[in-house]
């Protein structure tokens, strides 16, 4: 049976990086496998493609899916702006394979309540400081916008005992941190 998976962990916990390696696992194991592509109102990052990265909308055009029910789950994220996961593309490609959200906990609490059988992992950053080092390194936020995603990080990391699985994304250990997210995948 193909599985849905949600991926969450806080913002600067390398969740990116480990997703990224995951597909490689799948693609060295000829396993098929999907990577769920959001549709966000927030603004586009450099280096991001609109299509790939996510599909970057208007808020009004947001507004109006949510009324459609185009939305598997939603949430309006501490940054004020909008992300949500298209229904329609998920069931499509569950139909060949694993199907991969990553996603916040509001979504997945969503998700769990509409999706039966959806397996829950959460990634976690090495610690607190790991992750406000990782953040401002990234250099593409706002000093504004790096408080709330703390915030935001720190309200996730305390109720990450709501995911079956958390997995700590140590530094410079993605490739481990991916092989042990596959392995749980493929054990349940
Ligand atoms: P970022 O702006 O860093 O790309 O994402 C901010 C947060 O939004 C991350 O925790 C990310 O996992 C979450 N996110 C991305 N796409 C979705 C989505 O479709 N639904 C929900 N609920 N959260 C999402």
């Amino acid at each position: 049976m193909n599985k849905l998976i949600i991926i969450s962990g806080p913002s600067g916990a390398g969740k990116g990086t480990v997703v990224k390696e995951l597909l490689k696992i799948y693609e060295e194991n000829k396993d098929s496998v999907y990577l769920s592509i959001s549709a966000t109102t927030r603004d586009i990052r450099e280096g991001e493609v609109d299509g790939v990265s996510y599909y970057f909308i208007k808020e009004e055009e947001f507004l109006s899916k949510i009324k459609e029910g185009d939305f598997l789950e939603y949430n309006q994220y501490g940054t004020g702006k909008y992300y949500g996961t298209l229904k329609s593309k998920v069931l499509e490609h569950l139909k060949t394979g694993d199907v991969i959200l990553e996603i916040d906990i509001n979504g997945y609490k969503q998700v769990m309540n509409n999706y039966q059988g959806a397996l829950g992992i959460f990634i976690a950053p090495p610690s607190i400081e790991e992750l406000e080092n990782r953040l401002r390194g990234r250099g593409t936020e706002t000093e504004e916008n790096i408080k709330k995603r703390l915030e935001t990080a720190k309200s996730e990391l305390e109720n990450k005992d709501i995911y079956k699985y958390i997995v700590v994304n140590e530094d410079n250990k993605s490739r481990e941190a991916a092989e042990e997210i596959y392995k749980i995948i493929k054990n349940n």
